[in-house]
């Protein structure tokens, strides 16, 4: 569908018998991998969103998120490479060890930031940049454009069930964030006449918030998609959108106290995925990775298939041109 892609793809499905609980057995689809550089879950969500800014003419990228979210690092990375003036309007966050990081990274990379105090002005203040030749991507990058990524997604991995690289999982478990990634994924699944079943992982609040977002995503992505679902009665958009919402179950029991706050039950995922070789980070994918164990401890499933969402590339090179510290206008954001 993309002429010319930002990543590498497809990204393979691995067989993680070292992760194994109970009798399940885990699998996991390696988006750490769609790019050398700057993998994880952006890569897709930003692949279509690019593409249309470019294509309406737009020189200018306005998005929003927290001072140390991948979303604003990724935006940058990948719409300064296209050839985008990159703002966004950055909101506080809890300080985690690789948000520093993240925002100094963003910084280097020719970010313009604009810091806000809350989430609510934080959007005000993005919606006031928006205008002549400019393109908005919403708070982590979900928007329909972001969900196309992930329908993309969802058929890679249907290729690789039917050519027999996996067999068909009997639950896929996703982090939800806000959303894009667990809804194209349920959306292109049951257009590609897969019968499984999703378990989004709520990492940030309100879940109520989160929860509408997923839902309005499907509604509104479900038009676009329908035309290539494989079974005839979900070519009515209607009925895929139904179809994908049946399919996908929201969890908030691994939030804890809010998005970017840790919790011991993500903190020991981490903790044992190290032990086989596989990092994760206490915000998004720990949380999620606990879920998946407690899904396979719990024995009513066989194959679960995890979706890997945090880029393994090596972080230093993108710090190459960071500054040495905040600005303390950007540093106050982190509390
Ligand atoms: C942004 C992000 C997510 C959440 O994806 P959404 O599409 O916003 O739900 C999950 N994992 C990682 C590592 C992320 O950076």
């Amino acid at each position: 569908m993309i002429s010319d892609p930002l990543g590498t793809y497809p990204t393979p499905v691995e067989r993680w018998p070292h992760l194994d609980r109970g009798r399940a057995s885990l699998w996991i689809k390696r988006d750490d991998l769609t790019h050398p550089e700057y993998g994880g879950n952006k890569v897709r969500k930003l692949e279509h969103a690019l593409a249309v800014a470019k294509k309406r003419g737009a020189n200018r990228i306005v998005t929003v998120g927290a001072v140390g979210s991948h979303h604003v690092l990724a935006t940058t990375f990948f719409g300064r490479r296209a050839g985008f003036e990159v703002e966004a309007v950055l909101v506080p966050q809890p300080t985690t060890p690789t948000a520093e990081a993240i925002a100094r990274a963003a910084l280097g990379l020719g970010l313009r930031p604009h810091p806000a105090s809350t989430m609510a002005t934080g959007f005000l203040r993005t919606l006031a940049r928006a205008g002549e030749g400019t393109y908005v991507i919403p708070v982590g990058g979900s928007n329909v454009e972001g969900v196309l990524g992930y329908v993309d997604a969802a058929h890679e991995l249907a290729a690789q069930i039917r050519s027999g690289r996996m067999p068909t999982p009997d639950l896929v478990v996703v982090t939800l964030g806000s959303g894009g990634t667990a809804a194209g994924i349920a959306l292109g699944l049951a257009a590609a006449g897969i019968d499984t079943r999703v378990l989004g992982v709520a990492v940030s609040d309100p879940a109520i918030v989160v929860r509408g977002l997923v839902t309005w995503l499907i509604v509104q992505s479900s038009a676009l998609v329908a035309s290539t679902s494989r079974t005839f009665r979900l070519r009515s958009p209607s009925a895929l959108a139904d179809a994908a919402q049946a399919m996908l179950t929201c969890t908030t029991d691994f939030m804890g106290k809010g998005y970017a706050h840790p919790t011991s039950e993500g903190d020991e995922a981490v903790r044992i995925a190290a032990g086989a070789g596989l990092t994760l980070d206490p915000t998004y994918t720990g949380k999620t990775f606990a879920a998946a164990l407690a899904a396979m401890a719990q024995g009513d499933v066989g194959n679960v298939l995890y979706w890997h969402t945090l880029s393994s590339a090596p972080f230093e090179p993108l710090l190459v041109d960071a500054p040495a510290a905040l600005p303390p206008e950007i540093a106050r954001l982190l509390r």
